[in-house]
């Protein structure tokens, strides 16, 4: 079953809100005559969206939290839902009962990672669960109830969520989420949510994004030794190198320029054409 993530809905006008949250704290004006200036259009949308990117690229996020978004998640692991509902803050779950749905014929939908179809090992996986899933139905059939019958079923069994989150746990969720160290599942569901975020509201998409990308850290906190394994640490600093670098300039350590480099400088010809003299 393939993994689908929509946006189900979301805050009626999310820029609209966001700038009178942001608004209310740095203006003389009341709520309610920011939001009138909104209806009469004496604010529009550049100056809103404007405002907010400005007050982006600070620490002030609880206005964040006044942004919400709500999606349908189907066709995930259990092993992908462990994870997921180890988020606390700003968001809200519902989750398929494996209480309250018993699987018909004893049948349940999973997933079969690409590893283990690479190895070659599917189809034994796929041979145990088909015995799981006739053992299930036979337990099913004796009375015993799909609560205690599920404690056959495997990480693999498929879910599904309703789920409410705001921008801001949006964004922490993509910060740790999107990040190479996270496990491949839960990095294909980010991507689907920033992908609906993107679809729906832009402006506000770009910043969903992994902790090293330019709109959030900039750089990687993971370990140098993951930083080293990550496809995208090449064009990531590390935070060692940085606070290095940082340490080596206050000790006037930072390597001069030398006859070498400045010829370099002075020579190169990104294009290739022809160094002229003189
Ligand atoms: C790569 C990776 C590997 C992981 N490995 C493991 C593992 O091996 N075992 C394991 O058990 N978990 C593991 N986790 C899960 C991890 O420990 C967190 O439970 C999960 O990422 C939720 O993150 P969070 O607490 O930052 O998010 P949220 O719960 O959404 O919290 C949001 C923010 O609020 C803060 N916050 C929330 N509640 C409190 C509180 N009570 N007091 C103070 N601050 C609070 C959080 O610190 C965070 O900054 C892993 C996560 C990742 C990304």
């Amino acid at each position: 079953m393939a993994i689908q993530v929509t946006l189900l809905s979301r805050s009626e006008n999310p820029l609209r809100s966001l700038y009178e949250a942001y608004r209310t704290c740095y203006s003389q004006l009341t709520p309610q005559q920011v939001h009138q200036r909104i209806e009469d259009e004496r604010i529009g949308e550049e100056q809103m969206r404007d405002f907010i990117v400005e007050r982006l690229k600070t620490g002030h996020a609880s206005p964040l939290e006044q942004v919400w978004f709500e999606f349908a998640i189907s066709g995930v692991s259990r092993a992908f839902s462990h994870q997921f509902v180890r988020h606390r803050v700003g968001i809200s779950f519902e989750q398929q009962s494996q209480r309250y749905v018993t699987y018909k014929g004893g049948e349940f939908p999973y997933t079969i990672p690409d590893t283990v179809r690479r190895a070659g090992m599917d189809g034994e996986m796929a041979d145990l669960f088909e015995k799981v899933s006739e053992l299930y139905e036979a337990m099913v059939a004796a009375g015993v109830p799909a609560e205690d019958a599920r404690f056959l079923l495997p990480n693999a069994t498929n879910t599904n969520f309703k789920i409410t989150v705001n921008f801001q746990s949006l964004l922490h969720i993509c910060d740790l989420r999107l990040c190479t160290r996270a496990q491949w599942e839960f990095r294909k569901v980010a991507a689907l949510l920033r992908s609906e975020v993107m679809r729906a509201e832009p402006t506000l998409g770009k910043y969903l994004q992994p902790k090293c990308g330019e709109h959030r850290l900039g750089y990687c906190d993971e370990s140098e030794k993951d930083w080293e394994a990550c496809p995208i640490g090449r064009v990531r600093p590390h935070k060692d190198a940085l606070f290095r670098l940082y340490d080596a300039h206050r000790r006037g350590e930072l390597q001069p320029l030398d006859e070498d480099a400045w010829r370099a400088i002075e020579t190169f010809d990104e294009g290739g054409g022809a160094v002229t003299g003189g």
